[in-house]
This record gives structure tokens, sequence and C-alpha cells, in this order.
């Protein structure tokens, strides 16, 4: 082994996994809020069933509630977001932050998303809904690119599982195309819901030529995931960690793929692995034991994603520090993520192509290349004292 590939299989630094670019494509607006942000909308806006006036005890009652395995408490941790985002300057001021800390946290590129039927309850229409959240995103660029950064953010609009509404959104989402909206998605609970309820809407997309991922295979496994990709026909999985379902490994380490993780795999359908989110959810028990390590290793087109990072308290960056620890994965790993995910994303080839040639590997390259200074500088400092 040469000492370059000693050095760069070495462990990355938290400065280092800040400063690599990252990409992330599935990251709810409504779970990603500042806890101050949350505490200053709820008392612009009169909105008083807030559990906490102070913003770090507010934040640490967010990460509480989704960590009890209650999934009531969980879902009031969304009441309280989604009830403090209903107007128009509530929607810019939290897609502008959201655009802003991601770019502080490293990420180039996201796309994140929303349910534009969740924030009318004060009157806005869905079309202003989408163009708030779409100036919030564009004015966070912008800040970002002062504080010396550089984001691209896309937004996915979200239909409910268990509303009717998904055509609807489906058309929302087609009309704002070329506006800021690269594609669709729905969520919500999976037991109960299979996504073949909304065909109507994934057929009307696909004739539009247009893009969309669905919730599935988080709590509900194979054939939430079956469906979603042979019935409705997504181009990606939001979550998708349960196809581990259908992989069996030996006692002597030999692996066995069932048909549907073949195909998984071999049409190289991009799962949207959200690891800390799946232990709030017990989707998985620990980082350690989570499917990512065994889907890494066996080349699916597994990303690297923080869901909500409010109720999870987590980053990009803090995701990447978890899979370093419990893999001991390298920068290569890291950058292996974010091309993944780069490939996987929904606006043009050209884009993907630009951003994974010009923006990730050269700047992962830079982080690999730092260990040649930091030896010439420590170098040059046993010079000095042996002069
Ligand atoms: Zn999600």
């Amino acid at each position: 082994m040469t000492s370059q590939s000693i050095q760069s299989g070495t462990a990355p630094s938290s400065d280092q996994i800040r400063r690599a670019p990252k990409v992330l494509l599935h990251d709810h607006l409504d779970g990603g809020l500042r806890p101050g942000t949350v505490v200053d909308l709820a008392r612009d806006g009169g909105y008083s069933p807030l559990p906490e006036s102070d913003a770090d005890k507010l934040g640490v009652w967010f990460r509480e509630a989704a960590d009890s395995g209650s999934l009531e408490r969980y879902l009031e941790t969304f009441s309280h977001t989604v009830g403090v985002m209903q107007t128009r300057a509530a929607l810019v001021r939290v897609a502008r932050e959201c655009a802003e800390d991601l770019a502080e946290d490293g990420v180039v590129y996201a796309e994140v998303r929303y349910a534009p039927e969740q924030h009318l309850d004060g009157g806005l229409t869905l079309e202003e809904v989408v163009e708030a959240v779409n100036q919030g995103f564009r004015e966070g660029e912008l800040t970002a690119r002062r504080n010396g950064h550089r984001i691209r953010v896309g937004a996915l609009l979200t239909a409910m599982r268990h509303a009717a509404r998904a055509l609807e959104i489906a058309e929302l989402a087609n009309r704002y195309r070329d506006q800021g909206v690269v594609g669709f998605d729905i969520a919500g609970a999976e037991a109960g819901f299979p996504p073949t309820r909304h065909l109507d809407a994934f057929e009307y997309l696909k004739r539009e030529n247009n893009h969309f991922t669905i919730h599935a295979g988080e709590a509900f496994g194979l054939p939430s995931i079956w469906q979603a990709l042979q019935w409705c026909g997504a181009d990606r999985l939001g979550h998708g960690v349960r196809i581990i379902d259908d992989i069996e490994v030996d006692a002597d380490g030999g692996v066995r793929l069932g048909r549907l993780a073949s195909y998984v795999r071999d049409k190289r359908i991009p799962l949207e692995l959200c690891p800390s989110s799946n232990l709030q959810t017990g989707a998985a028990t620990s980082y350690a034991e989570h499917p990512i390590g065994l889907l890494r290793r066996l080349h699916f087109r597994a990303t690297v994603n923080t869901d909500n990072r409010l109720m999870s308290g987590t980053s990009m960056s803090r995701e990447f520090e978890h899979l370093v620890d419990a893999f001991g994965y390298t920068l290569d790993d890291l950058q292996w993520f974010s091309v993944n995910a780069m490939k996987s994303a929904f606006i043009p080839f050209d884009e993907r192509l630009a951003m994974i040639n010009d923006v990730i590997k050269p700047g992962y390259a830079e982080l690999k290349s730092e260990w040649l200074f930091q030896q010439t500088a420590s170098t040059r400092g046993s010079v000095a004292e042996e002069g």
C-alpha cells in the first residue's frame, strides 16, 4: 500500500465532512425548521399550542417527542411546524433558512419536499404556497452565495397518502416544473394506504414525462416497494430500506438477492436512505446494524439523507459522521454516496453531470489531497526546530 492510499484511507475529520460537497434528496421542509424560528412564527402568528416558548427547550422537545416511540407524539411535532407555516411570510422565511442551513452544512444540491395542501389554513392557494416556498429557496441561495457557499435547491411537491388530492398536486408539480419544482412525492402512513390508491396521479406524471419518488419500504416491507416500482413506476424510493428483507446473508457471508432486490439493484433504482430517522421510527436498531452498510457493499444505488433535521437533531454532516463511525467510511465512500445522489437527482442530465464533474469530484479531490500539505507543514516545523 502506498502512503497516499494509507492517508486517504483514514477517517475524515468532522471539519472535512462538513466541507465535503454533499447532495440531499430526501428532506422535509416542515421537518427542518430552526427551533428559534418555530418560536418566532408562533408568537407572530398567535399560534398558542406550542409546548415550549424557549428555543433550546423546544429543540429538545422535538427530538424527544420523535424519539419517544409514540406515533401520536411524533405526529404532534409536525402539527406544530405545519401550524406555524400558514402565511406567505412564514413559508418564505422557512424555505430561505432551509437553503441557508443546508449550504452552511456543505450541501451543494438539495431536493426539499413539502405538501402544499397542508399550508392552506391561513387562506393561501396552492399556487401561492408553491410561489412562497420557491421565493424562499431563491433568497436562501443568494444569502448562501454572499456567505461564500454555493447551493442549488429544487422543490418536490408531496401529496398525502391518506388524502385524495394526489392528482391535483401532481398537476401543480407539472405546472411549476420549469419554475423551481423538480418532481413529485407521496408521503404519510404506509400501512393501509398503498401507493396504488394514487395511480391516476402517477399515470398523469408519466404521460407528462415528469419525475416522482414514493415513500415506500420504510415501516412497511416489500409489497410497498414492489407496488411503488411496478404498479406506480416510481423513479426513486423514499427510504426503500426494507429491500433488505429480500436479501439473504448466509453464515459464511454469502449473499443471495431475491427477484425484487435484484431488480432494484440492476435497474439502479435510487434508495433515499435516512439512517437517523430509521433509528427513531424503529426501522433500524443501530447505525452499525443499519442496512446501508450491506447495501453499499452490494453496490445498490444508495444515497444518504436527513428526512427531518429538526426532529432527528441531524444534518447531512451528522449523518455522514454516524456512518464514518459505524462503518469506517473514508472520503471515497462519502464521494460515492454524493455522486450516487447527484446521478439520481431530478434535474436534467447535463446539469447533474456538471455538478458531479465540476463541483463534487473536485471538492473531494481537494479534501483528499490535504494530507500532502499537512505533511509539508510538519516537516517544515521539524526542520525549523533542528535549524
Ligand atoms: Zn420522508
